[in-house]
């Protein structure tokens, strides 16, 4: 049987992939692997990146690329068959990567190269490779003894499938819950959710309208649904996902498996000899110790708070004031803070959709690139697809292709919620040519309904812009060293640095006059509109920078603290950091944590603190444009030079010193984000 994972392609031969020929490639791949790294050190005695490195990382693409599009797949068009294949492919990539990552022989080796002579002749992104993978030889558990190094590989098998049960959990969660609803309990809904609704329910051949717990459905109903009792009934569907509470009360329950994570999580850092697994999160951060992140999240929190109940006192007074509500709860904080957006700045999100219509968002966005980064986008039209929604583009450089990148901008029921890009190829070279980066650019936008085309709300903009960040951080890289090649090898806390940084794009008038054009009649967003848009930027943001302290501060405290308990212990870290942080009250039901699964079921664990610590770089490299010109050419050279090309090829604190001329200042993300401080200057 041929298996076209087993093939070279340029690019994923996706329609001949079916979910059949994910494992035995694997398989194949990853017999063939150990073999010849086994081969290559029998075959030497001094190693040379010649002789070991370079073969190991064209072994190491290859089941790269084989992997990809099954992992890409699984992602947006799950099926049974394909969640099954994958499942079963994740057990042997984790047994490899700890087979490797425990491997004494080809650790000595690196130790060897390390200690080289010819160390010192390496380029920096090779020496970076060589540090990186020493580094994570100790992290993998390398020099311990036999018995602890099953239990290490024991313990990182099961973590990886209690990771992969939260995250199915989740979806299977928030597949199972609908209601069919009449229209006049989705007063109050702008009329392309009210549409979506609509279209749902016809779909799936009920009467009226159908809502259900995908954020383009959720978010609406939670914004503008009139009826309290249903934004109630909707909000405790969400909150109580994978858990032993709410309407689905104890199916697809996450309890357990977070208790569990958090204990295999803790013997594995002790197992390595960090105290914590806080400490071993930290081992490949920016940051370098605990208390760096948690001093920086709770000054943060103590700057922020006095400005948050100052808002959330302002909303409660509206809410009883306006709408005679005696208590703003949890499910009724979105549609007031509507309300009260409205009537303050005479804005909704809705009045901006139609002046950004998917098609000229995009084509704003690649003319923000050109004029930053001088690159061009060009769409193809005939490519091996997935999906009809799936699109593909080249990126060019003085007519030169130098990437290209998948588009998936909109939900569908078989596909992960959220926004994210995603490695399909990195850039290095093959047997002497240069392989060019492929990313994965994936959104869940509002898909088109009816015969107009998908508008974009301005966060979903925002949304398009971030993963735009990511994705040509990943396709711009000048590396030609896969480990250090785009995003890899470029620490977690800074990697959001580039993403977040552009999202700034979304908030310049000069910017959004060619970002936006109306559907109908082209005018960009006019000036009242982008005023308004502008002078609600922040609203209630203190109390928005409050909400992501509360989960970095419970990510983290619950990774440092934690020495056992059942899910009970787990509430109380919540609680406790919502006591000192939240100005929101939670109802005692809500289990969010069950489907917090940037942290139990991805790279986030210790680590959600990473959006905010990144946020200060990007605000602070931000900062150097408004200074400078928000589209000077020379501003941008240095942030693509000293930022985007460098990768993971050095340090992340001298690649922000490079752009900016000096250490990261907290300063500029509180000013963009309106926050003021009691004392200027701290
Ligand atoms: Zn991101």
């Amino acid at each position: 049987m041929s298996n076209p994972l087993l093939e070279q392609h340029p690019l994923p031969p996706f329609s001949r992939i079916k979910p059949e020929h994910a494992e035995p490639a694997l398989r194949e791949l990853i017999a063939r692997n150990k073999q010849a790294i086994d081969d290559l050190l029998a075959a030497n005695e001094r190693y040379s990146w010649d002789n070991l490195l370079q073969p190991i990382e064209d072994m190491e693409d290859q089941l790269s690329q084989a992997w990809s599009p099954v992992s890409h797949l699984n992602s947006v068009c799950n099926s049974e068959e394909l969640r099954k294949a994958y499942n079963a492919c994740l057990p042997l990539l984790s047994e490899y990567g700890t087979w490797m990552g425990q491997h004494s022989q080809l650790c000595a080796a690196y130790q060897q190269i390390a200690d080289s002579e010819e160390f010192s002749s390496l380029s920096e992104a090779r020496q970076m490779a060589v540090n990186h993978a020493l580094r994570d030889f100790r992290l993998a558990g390398v020099a311990l003894p036999q018995e602890q190094k099953e239990e290490y590989a024991r313990l990182r098998q099961r973590l990886s499938e209690l990771g992969s049960k939260f995250e199915e959990n989740v979806l299977d969660a928030t597949k199972a819950w609908s209601k069919q609803v009449s229209a006049e309990q989705l007063a109050g809904l702008p009329d392309t959710a009210l549409a979506s609704a609509r279209q749902a329910a016809e779909q799936a051949g009920v009467e009226g309208y159908l809502i259900n717990l995908e954020f383009p459905s959720y978010f609406p109903v939670m914004t503008y649904a009139d009826d309290g009792k249903l934004r109630e009934e909707v909000y405790i569907a969400y909150a109580t996902r994978a858990s032993e509470q709410g309407p689905h009360a104890g199916q697809w329950d996450n309890s357990a498996l977070l208790v569990e994570t958090l204990d295999l999580r803790q013997q594995m850092a002790q197992l390595l000899g960090f105290a914590n697994y806080a400490e071993l999160s930290l081992a490949t951060k920016m940051a370098e110790k605990p208390a760096d992140v948690t001093d920086f999240l709770e000054e943060l929190a103590a700057k922020s708070r006095p400005q948050a109940l100052g808002e959330r006192e302002g909303l409660v007074e509206f809410a009883r004031k306006e709408y005679g509500a005696d208590t703003v709860n949890a499910w009724d904080g979105g549609y007031y803070s509507e309300k009260l957006r409205q009537r303050r700045y005479q804005i909704s999100q809705e009045e901006i959709r139609p002046y950004l219509p998917v098609g000229k968002a995009l084509e704003g966005l690649f003319e923000v690139l050109e004029r930053l980064y001088g690159v061009g986008v060009r769409e193809l039209s005939s490519f091996d697809s997935y999906h009809r929604d799936a699109r593909l583009f080249e990126v060019l450089q003085a007519d030169k292709v130098i990437a290209h990148f998948y588009l998936d901008l909109y939900a569908r029921s078989d596909k992960r919620g959220g926004a994210w890009m995603d490695n399909c190829r990195v850039r290095r070279i093959a047997d002497g040519e240069l392989q060019i980066p492929v990313a994965y650019m994936v959104c869940n936008f509002t898909p088109p309904v009816g015969d107009s085309p998908a508008l974009l709300s301005h966060t979903e903009l925002v949304t398009l812009f971030h993963e735009f960040g990511h994705g040509f951080h990943h396709m711009l890289t000048r590396q030609t060293v896969a480990a250090v090649s785009g995003i890899n090898g470029v620490a977690w806390d800074a990697v959001e640095l580039p993403s977040q940084f552009l999202e700034n794009w979304c908030w310049e008038r000069e910017a959004l006059a060619f970002i936006s054009g109306h559907h109908e009649t082209a005018e960009p967003l006019p000036a009242a509109l982008l005023d308004k848009l502008l002078a609600a930027r922040n609203f209630q943001s203190a109390m928005m920078m409050l909400r992501q302290l509360e989960f970095a501060l419970f990510d983290f405290r619950l990774h440092r603290d934690w020495s056992g308990g059942d899910s009970s212990t787990v509430q109380a870290v919540l609680d406790e950091v919502r006591k000192e942080v939240a100005v929101v009250p939670t109802p005692a039901c809500s289990r969010s944590q069950n489907a917090f699964t940037h942290v139990f079921a991805g790279g986030y664990a210790a680590g959600y603190y990473s959006y905010k610590w990144a946020e200060v770089l990007s605000a602070d490299a931000f900062s150097r444009f408004e200074e400078e010109g928000i589209f000077n050419p020379e501003t941008g050279a240095d942030f693509r030079r000293y930022i985007l090309e460098v990768g993971g090829a050095r340090e992340p604190m001298d690649v922000f010193v490079a752009f900016r001329g000096r250490e990261p200042s907290i300063d500029p993300l509180l000013r963009h984000s309106g926050i003021e401080t009691a004392s200027p200057g701290l």
